[in-house]
């Protein structure tokens, strides 16, 4: 039997009702209990009485990350201390931690969330589950954790480990279903490969991957190297952890949990919904969060709606897969570029995860795209007829995919600058 998934096929119009009377109660709880947002209705003359539709929920103004911040640490808790059981804080690589809390009814959804997502993700009661996230204050590895013995898999709480010892728990716990970050999920199928391990040796079936964008070719390489079906999924700590969307096995976008959030997606410059199937900034708000709820939140994450139903028969809608951060959006001559549009052809061109960043300039008032590429041992090895071929396949090729005509160049590997363990990948000095 599937998880739940009667609960994901719900009829449109019932849907609507649904997420309108949780809006219409999530709105009185933060009006009565969050001095923040009982100062933005009042300063906008916003009658919490007032939404009769769903779509009413555009007379709130958009929460920013900077709002989050500001309320450190329980500012913006819609309910006092002592009805928290679990307190998380946002992984924040840009200062301060959000703290975010959880009621027990809180956990209880949350729980039932992560489930659905791993079911749609293949798994069942039968798998053994190593989660290879950090566990502490981060949400991921908790989440997830509730979420399988909420099925009743078995949960290996490995949280990060060498990826030896990774392997090794693997072979000997008969592993059948790995969560953790994509790029962690390759670092485990290379070393497998260095170690002349045959991934057939291995029990490992599904892989459920999140927490940071990846590639379509990507999932290629490592449901390759792994021999596993791998899926994509989607959270963040602000709204609640993993357990927001995720992909069914179909993988063609993933799937949003809309009878427990509202979804929205803006032009990040002109803050307008965007037209169907554009890409722009999701938005979230709440609707069943009782302890920290939160009201048209800009996630920063760039992705659009998929456009009709899944095979699969789940009625929620889906979005793609998340092609970065708004901050990372390049506006170049009137066009919007992606990092991620440009990693996905040097990934293509390379045959693998390359490192880069794109440095944007404006000389006598034309701006400039100059694209800086570590070299792999492989390039590093290449004569030098053979890298200038591989600089100008990658001109040609964006050139072709965007009329722009960009700089590439070879950099020694490691000596991009990194923010902990990021690579920046843009940097803005016009
Ligand atoms: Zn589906």
């Amino acid at each position: 039997m599937i998880w739940d998934k009667e609960k994901e096929c719900i009829e449109r119009e019932e849907l609507a009702q649904l997420q309108l009377e949780k809006l219409q109660s999530t709105i009185h709880r933060v009006y009565r209990n969050v001095p923040f947002y009982r100062r933005i209705f009042d300063k906008y003359g916003i009658d919490p009485d007032s939404f009769g539709s769903i779509e009413d929920i555009n007379k709130i103004p958009f929460t920013t990350k900077n709002d989050l911040r500001e309320n450190y640490p329980y500012g913006l808790f819609a309910v006092p201390l002592r009805e928290v059981v679990r307190i998380h804080t946002s992984s924040g690589t840009t200062g301060m931690p959000i703290v975010v809390g959880y009621t027990k009814n809180d956990l209880k959804i949350w729980t039932e969330l992560v489930a659905r997502v791993l079911s749609a993700g293949g798994i069942t009661k039968d798998d053994v589950i190593q989660i290879a996230f950090n566990y502490g204050l981060f949400t991921g590895a908790f989440g997830f954790h509730y979420g399988a013995e909420k099925i009743g898999a078995s949960v290996i709480p490995v949280s990060i480990e060498n990826p030896k010892k990774q392997i090794k728990i693997l072979q000997d716990y008969r592993t059948t279903a790995i969560i953790s970050t994509p790029s962690y999920a390759l670092l485990i199928a290379n070393t497998l490969i260095e170690m002349d391990i045959n991934p057939n040796s291995l029990s490992l079936r599904f892989g459920l991957f999140g927490a940071e964008p990846w590639s379509e070719r990507m999932r290629q390489e490592i449901e390759e190297k792994l021999k596993i079906t791998a899926t994509d999924n989607y959270g963040l700590s602000e709204i609640m952890g993993p357990g927001v969307a995720g992909e069914c096995l179909e993988k063609k976008g993933l799937h949003i949990q809309e009878d427990h959030f509202f979804f929205e997606i803006i032009d990040p410059q002109t803050l307008e919904p965007v037209k169907e199937g554009e890409t722009g900034e999701l938005v979230i708000t709440t609707l069943s969060k009782e302890a920290f709820p939160v009201l048209r939140f800009r996630t920063g994450d760039l992705t659009r709606f998929l456009p009709g139903e899944c095979p699969c028969g789940r009625t929620f809608r889906r979005i793609d897969r998340i092609m970065g951060r708004t901050d990372d959006m390049i506006i170049i001559r009137g066009m919007k570029i992606f990092p991620s549009q440009i990693e996905a052809i040097l990934y293509e061109i390379e045959g693998k995860q390359p490192n880069y960043q794109i440095i944007l300039e404006r000389h006598s008032g034309a701006d400039h795209m100059n694209i800086l590429l570590e070299m792999s041992e492989d390039i590093f090895s290449d004569v030098m007829r053979e890298q200038t071929q591989l600089l100008n396949t990658i001109k040609e090729r964006i050139a072709s995919e965007f009329g722009l005509s960009v700089n590439v160049k070879l950099v020694e590997k490691h000596s991009i600058e990194k923010i902990g363990e990021k690579i920046k990948r843009v940097i803005d000095k016009r």
